[in-house]
């Protein structure tokens, strides 16, 4: 572990923004590189006020706040990241953006440094093949919200090595996350079981087997789960599921994992969830 001291984060979206608090906090040097400035503005603000939250509820020293914010240089020059040990990527979900990022990413950075993918979906041995240090290409999936959930999912490709492989499992736990390695297939190990479950409920919702409010109740009280599925769905975005799921579907041909009738039309309506204001439920906009 002792060569990773500066890492690299890619997009300062939802998922980036987080990678890159949580890798300041633990005190890694962080460059957070963006296309452009308003997203690099937007997701540095985003940062600054989720520190804060961690003021107030005393989990951290305002010194403490401030200490991290330094530790991460936002740019939009790529070159910056020639530094880094690590360069995690959590730009769009869209493999030709992925692939050209990963090619330009192989010829800046020092040879020892180590390509991580934080895709949800995408084949990570497809990003790794357009570089030469196929072995040093892994998936490092972290969960929303990233500085709350402790789970990481070391994602090993054919290409992978045990090196880099042990090398991510210390760098999770710096982080302060509990990894699980998983192979390079469609959904890992969490969406992969997750999936299917949350398109299911929607099929019995189809069907008219129960209310919304009884579907979610029902997987609440008599399973102990946090949200119900329907509640999960909204709070995921249906968007990001129906993505998903035809991705997964195209690679297994699982009929559990084809998108139902209703999420197509919901998607297509806007209908994301709480993002867009209206999905299963209302949430006014
Ligand atoms: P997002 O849309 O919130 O953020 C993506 C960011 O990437 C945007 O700010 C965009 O400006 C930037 N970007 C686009 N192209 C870029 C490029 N070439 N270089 C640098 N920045 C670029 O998306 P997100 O939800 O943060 O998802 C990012 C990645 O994380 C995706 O691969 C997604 O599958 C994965 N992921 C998402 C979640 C989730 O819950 N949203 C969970 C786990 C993994």
């Amino acid at each position: 572990m002792a060569d990773i001291r500066r890492v690299g984060v890619c997009g300062a979206g939802l998922m980036g923004n987080g990678i890159a608090q949580t890798c300041a906090s633990a005190g890694f040097d962080v460059t957070l590189f963006e296309i452009a400035d308003a997203p690099l503005k937007k997701g540095m603000s985003t940062i600054q006020k989720s520190l804060d939250k961690f003021v107030e509820k005393q989990k951290m020293s305002p010194a403490e706040r401030d200490a991290t914010i330094q530790r991460i240089r936002a740019t939009t020059d790529l070159k910056e990241l020639k530094d880094c040990d690590v360069v995690i990527e959590a730009i769009v979900e869209n493999m030709p953006a992925k692939i050209e990022l990963f090619k330009s990413l192989d010829g800046l950075l020092a040879g020892h440094a180590i390509i991580c993918s934080n895709t949800s979906s995408l084949c990570v041995i497809e990003m790794a093949a357009a570089t030469k240090r196929a072995d040093r290409v892994a998936g490092l999936h972290f969960f929303n919200p990233v500085p709350i959930m402790k789970l990481v999912e070391v994602v090993k490709t054919i290409a992978t090595s045990e090196q880099t492989v042990e090398t991510l499992f210390a760098f999770a736990r710096r982080l302060g996350k509990d990894p699980v390695l998983a192979k390079d297939t469609p959904g890992f190990i969490v969406n992969r079981l997750l999936v299917p479950y949350l398109l299911y409920a929607i099929r019995v919702f189809e069907d008219g087997l129960a209310s919304r409010e009884d579907i979610d109740k029902g997987m609440k009280l008599g399973c102990g789960y946090p949200m119900g599925p329907l509640e999960l769905l909204d709070f995921v975005g249906l968007d990001t599921t129906y993505y998903i799921a035809q991705i997964m579907f195209d690679e297994f041909k699982d009929p559990m994992m084809a998108p139902p009738t209703l999420l197509k039309r919901m998607v297509l309506a806007g209908h994301y969830g709480r993002k867009s204001g209206k999905g299963f439920y209302d949430y006014g906009t």
